[in-house]
């Protein structure tokens, strides 16, 4: 199986800003990152014989045979593709397993969304996945150890992806909604169905606002209660909102007509684009983000302090970044499209 992998040729630069090539044994790509010595792949689409999945947005998992992920996100990914075989990696519980010392940390991404820990003998190596630093309503605060080897989502790492404080923003949110519910309209929240529309739901129940949610985010919204995350007063949408109440629906599914009156808004980390409001057809775009920002993903490269930085999903201008705050650094897999919410 040798011939098939495809190690990782690095460039090392010096202080001195002279080069020496020298080569990753402790992963290796195949379309996807791959744990070398346990044959792990992590966060793939793909059927695999054996996968991590740090949390159960659809872009991160596959119908594997066997996947390695938190209790959380086990109860959500099977939610999402029926019964599958799952092994369960509570945060801060290592596992030996095929070589290899294996640990979950909370991402702060969604709920059970888990960054890798992989150790083997003295050198490791961390798999952020998605993740956020700061606070969130619904997800366990993001914990990053020390490693090696740093592999990060950088999706977001243009220091256009600056987000205005989370408190500010949620204030204007409250106050946006409360100001429709006056004009006697239904706000129409329209966000990601797993992660956001539970954070969204949190927020307005914790201010006394009921919420119905549209079935796919209401399906999710149980497994969250079920795993103890309890978002206070929703209930499943039946065609028609009460006076008082906020919708809160997945991206495409807000055409509802048979509501009346409504002020749409849409919750995501793009709202910070000046024209995202006139993109996404809303009355009122939310910078609310799952994702950390340009500054935050610079931050945790700080915090885990790696020998070298592998920065996926990114432009290649944040690598340059990494590298001008002193860090070995490099491109890791193809860039991917931003996307709307
Ligand atoms: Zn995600």
């Amino acid at each position: 199986m040798e011939s098939k992998k495809h190690h990782v040729p690095t460039r090392s630069v010096g202080t001195s800003g002279s080069t020496n090539l020298k080569t990753e044994t402790f992963f290796h790509w195949e379309d996807g990152l791959k744990l070398t010595k346990a044959g792990l792949a992590v966060d793939f689409r793909r059927r695999q014989p054996r996968a991590f999945i740090s949390h159960a947005h659809s872009d991160h998992i596959g119908r594997h045979e066997y996947a390695l992920c938190t209790p959380e996100t086990a109860a959500l990914y099977q939610l999402r593709l029926g019964p599958r075989t799952t092994r369960h990696l509570p945060y801060r519980e290592p596992l030996e397993w095929r070589g290899l010392r294996l640990t979950t940390y909370p991402a702060g991404h969604c709920l059970g969304s888990a960054m890798l820990l992989a150790e083997d003998g003295d050198e490791s190596l961390l798999y952020t996945g998605d993740f956020k630093l700061g606070e969130s309503a619904t997800a366990e605060r993001a914990e990053l150890p020390h490693a090696d080897i740093l592999v990060i989502e950088s999706t977001y790492g243009t220091p256009a992806y600056r987000l205005p404080p989370r408190g500010e923003t949620i204030e204007k949110f409250l106050a946006l909604v409360r100001q429709t519910l006056e004009n006697e309209s239904t706000p129409v929240i329209l966000t990601y169905a797993l992660g956001k529309s539970q954070e969204v739901t949190k927020i307005l129940t914790s201010s006394g606002i009921g919420v119905v949610q549209h079935r796919t985010v209401f399906d999710v919204s149980e497994v969250y209660e079920r795993c103890g995350m309890s978002l206070g007063g929703f209930e499943l949408f039946e065609g028609r909102v009460e006076p008082g109440k906020a919708l809160v629906v997945p991206p495409g599914m807000g055409h509802l007509d048979k509501i009346g009156c409504q002020t749409r808004f849409a919750v995501t980390g793009w709202a910070i684009e000046p024209s995202a409001k006139y993109r996404l057809r809303v009355d009122h775009a939310i910078p609310l983000s799952d994702h950390a920002d340009y500054d935050e993903l610079l931050e945790a490269v700080k915090i885990v302090h790696p020998r070298v930085v592998y920065c996926t999903h990114g432009p290649e201008s944040f690598v340059e970044r990494v590298r001008d705050i002193g860090f070995d650094a490099h491109p890791l897999g193809r860039p991917s499209q931003g996307r709307l919410f």
